[in-house]
């Protein structure tokens, strides 16, 4: 089978690839440009097994442009769609972040009906952005599951902060996701995967001076330039390899929902912590996690996942050790 990745180049995508190629799919993934296909290549080559036509790539410059997926996804059994914006300081919340994520996610559904009728199933990559509820905090007590839904208005997220407009596009991508599969009943099921923070090892092409916006996350406790442990913005987390191979099991899936993939809450100082331990060269830099007291947070329901998806979720201490050896390697590699 041949699967369409969009997105290709990203942090998640590199191990949503891995996954597809280990469970034995060709894949086509969509990349900005030629350099950038280069790229995924030379990142994937060794996970081909020598056989380089299992993987092909397709240039989408814009995911938001009208008809950006008629070509690619021509010829494709199903298709995976991860591309869309994770920023959280924009110019200009609409053109940066809600119409990528929104369009993006119309356009490949559009292009889906119209050039790829034999398509059977779409999974997209949403958010635990598009379930948790912002404004609440950390709502301790709550437990979010797939039932919740983030009720923030376009109104807000076109004038609010880049968290509140990155939430935002990702609960109206996913809307609109759910909304064209129950208008125009196409011949595809749709499922949706909803990861909070998504750490653990690098496997595209990355540096440190344009790092992705989850692994700058861990990243500024290691490099010295956060001095405070600090509240934890969304305490919950998953491992990427985790996320790769949930979009897998979801494509296998006959089921036509969303699911929440996380291993559970986390904290900042609970990160700090695994970090001083796995990385001792970098304990200067690193904040004392007893620093910031621990609080009481929301918890978050991954039954849905364990059980249909099988996945054995990835412990902190794990994802979080090999986040760290993965960043310190391309920091003695810069
Ligand atoms: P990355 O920034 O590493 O990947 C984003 C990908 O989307 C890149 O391939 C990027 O291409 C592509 N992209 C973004 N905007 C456009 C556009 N307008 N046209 C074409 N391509 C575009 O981030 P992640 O891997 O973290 O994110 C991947 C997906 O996972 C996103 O949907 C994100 O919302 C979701 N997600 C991520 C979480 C996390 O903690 N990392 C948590 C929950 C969900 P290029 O590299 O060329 O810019």
């Amino acid at each position: 089978q041949l699967i369409l990745l969009t997105g290709a180049s990203g942090f998640v995508a590199a191990h949503v690839l891995n996954s597809l190629l280990q469970h034995g799919y060709n894949v086509r993934g969509t990349v900005r440009s030629e350099a950038s296909a280069s790229k995924v290549r030379k990142t994937h080559s060794h996970r081909l097994n020598g056989d380089d036509s299992r993987l092909s790539f397709a240039i989408v410059q814009d995911v938001a442009k009208p008809g950006a997926f008629d070509e690619a996804v021509k010829g494709v059994d199903g298709v995976i769609h991860t591309a869309s914006p994770f920023q959280m300081q924009v110019d200009n919340n609409e053109r940066d972040l809600l119409d990528p994520a929104i369009k993006g996610t119309t356009e490949i559904l559009k292009a889906i009906r119209k050039n790829a009728p034999q398509v059977k199933r779409v999974v997209i990559t949403s958010s635990f952005a598009s379930i948790v509820d912002p404004m609440q905090g950390i709502r301790p007590g709550y437990t979010y599951s797939e039932k919740d839904w983030n009720p923030v208005t376009y109104e807000q997220a076109k004038s609010g902060d880049g968290g509140t407009a990155y939430c935002a596009s990702k609960t109206f991508a996913e809307k609109a996701a759910w909304d064209f599969v129950e208008a125009e009943q196409p011949n595809f099921d749709l499922a949706t995967i909803c990861p909070p923070m998504v750490y653990g090892p690098l496997d595209h092409d990355a540096s440190l001076d344009h790092l992705n916006t989850s692994s700058a996350d861990i990243f500024r406790f290691m490099n010295g330039s956060q001095k405070e442990v600090g509240q934890t913005a969304f305490p919950a987390f998953v491992d990427v390899r985790d996320v790769g191979e949930a979009h897998v099991k979801a494509y296998e899936n006959p089921q036509s929902c969303r699911w929440l993939v996380t291993s559970g809450n986390f904290q900042y100082s609970d990160v700090c912590e695994i970090l001083k331990r796995t990385l001792p060269e970098y304990a200067n830099n690193i904040p004392e996690p007893t620093s910031t007291p621990k609080v009481r947070t929301y918890a978050v329901d991954n039954s849905h996942a364990r059980d249909d998806l099988g996945i054995h979720f990835t412990s902190l201490d794990q994802t979080i050790s090999d986040t760290a050896k993965s960043l310190a390697r391309l920091q003695e590699q810069a």
